[in-house]
């Protein structure tokens, strides 16, 4: 493999370095470094931020069984041009990541895309059903070596299942990511229950359903002395739990979505399923908690849920719409908008909540580490005063369903570096 030059890059938002990729390994950082046998200079100008590359621990890829919407491959596209270098698949495939079989067969598949790695997680249950447990320590065991169990899509509701499986996820150091959806109190749900709701006249989804949820499981995980993750934190109340939670010494992590950083319930008044999501987009209020949480760590971690739906199970009334938003080739750009243009967070408190925390929660090695000398090359370059309009067309999703079509949002990848190989460059897949 061939010798790369990035030339005058911010290093996690610092002062302009250079950085020395050979093979699959950064060979050096410094000033003035030689372009002695170097195949490839990328200028960076003193101005494009590099950052360690980015970890999803929620997306969908779809594969197996709903191509339609989005495929390993071009779901890996997708997170390479949002300047990922790993992510999490999860299980609410068809059939269920729910067996060593299915888990190894998405593990391959990511192994043969490479435009990033892909880490399935596992279902807690068979068939998500929320019955039985899955084979747990069978896809723990696989090559695909899962450490992340998640019936995400639904909440593992019955406490004894969720007792059983964050008891069996201590012997291989997993944990499981629970969708905190309380499901009788969400019964036909369609928007977040409040002001705006009843308004509509829509059935509404209240804070307390998500929880209620996540305080019985802190609760749970520090009775077994076990690990837990909430998927997709979207209320205030939410926030103030889990603080209480890591206040107790408790092992509990937790992720926030781009589009709950940004988005209001106050969208559901256009009627466009585009803002249709679970967990709903919630009020103005939790936003703001939200993004308090993230900075101060409180949340340790921006995860996508990218949610790729084919134009039909969109462009339909509200009511018939599936929920969910692609977003791994937005989140950086709304994580600069509503984190690093607000003040919230630097740069390098971006590499720690899109990189480092998400490779740890996920035992992911040789993801999300120090940008220095002897580590691999997984890296994002973005250029962070770049100004552009939201253009689905363009996606290397095979879905469109974005919320921010047309919106105008900061910053742009550049270029994206997976052990040394350029996935993306000059903002185009390579
Ligand atoms: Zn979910």
């Amino acid at each position: 493999m061939s010798k790369i030059l990035i030339r005058g890059a911010r290093i996690l938002g610092g002062e302009p370095r250079d950085v020395l990729i050979d093979g699959e390994t950064i060979a050096a950082v410094g000033s003035g470094l030689s372009d002695r046998d170097v195949a490839t200079t990328v200028e960076a100008d003193g101005e494009m931020v590099l950052l360690p590359g980015l970890v999803d621990l929620h997306t969908h890829l779809r594969e197996p069984g709903r191509e339609d919407s989005e495929t390993v491959l071009t779901g890996t596209r997708a997170a390479a041009v949002g300047g990922y270098t790993a992510v999490h698949a999860m299980a609410n495939t068809f059939p269920v990541a729910d067996s060593a079989g299915v888990v190894e067969q998405v593990w391959r598949l990511g192994r043969e895309s490479g435009y990033c790695d892909v880490q399935p997680v596992g279902a807690v249950t068979v068939g998500l059903g929320g019955k039985q447990l899955a084979e747990l320590g069978a896809m723990a065991d696989s090559a695909a070596q899962v450490r992340v169990f998640s019936d995400d899509g639904r909440c593992v509701d019955d406490a004894v299942i969720m007792r059983r499986a964050l008891e069996y996820v201590k012997a291989f150091d997993g944990v499981v990511a629970q969708h905190a959806q309380e499901p009788r109190l969400t019964e036909g749900a369609q928007m977040n229950e409040g002001v705006v709701s009843g308004e509509l006249g829509l059935t509404g989804w209240p804070a307390v359903a998500e929880e209620s949820i996540i305080a019985r499981d802190v609760l749970l995980a520090a009775h077994v002395g076990s690990r837990v993750h909430i998927c997709h934190l979207s209320t205030a109340g939410s926030v103030e739990i889990v603080r209480w939670a890591k206040s107790k010494g408790w092992d509990v992590t937790a992720e926030v979505t781009p589009h709950h950083l940004l988005l209001t319930d106050e969208l559901v008044r256009t009627y466009d399923p585009v803002y249709k999501v679970n967990p709903p987009l919630r009020t103005e209020a939790d936003v703001l908690a939200l993004r308090e949480a993230l900075a101060d760590g409180t949340i340790d971690c921006v995860a996508t849920d990218h949610a790729p739906h084919p134009r039909e199970d969109k462009d339909c009334e509200w009511v018939a719409a599936a929920m969910g938003m692609v977003g791994l080739e937005t989140a950086l750009s709304v994580v600069q908008h509503t984190m690093v243009d607000t003040g919230l967070l630097d740069w390098a408190g971006v590499a720690d909540r899109m990189s480092a925390r998400p490779a740890v929660i996920g035992r992911l090695a040789g993801h999300g580490r120090p940008i220095a000398a002897g580590e691999p090359a997984n890296l994002v370059l973005l250029h962070p005063a770049y100004r552009g309009t939201v253009n689905p067309a363009g996606f290397a999703s095979r879905s469109r369903n974005t919320p921010y079509a047309g919106r105008e949002l900061p910053g742009k990848v550049f270029a994206t570096f997976l052990r040394g190989h350029a996935t993306v460059l000059d903002g185009k897949l390579t």
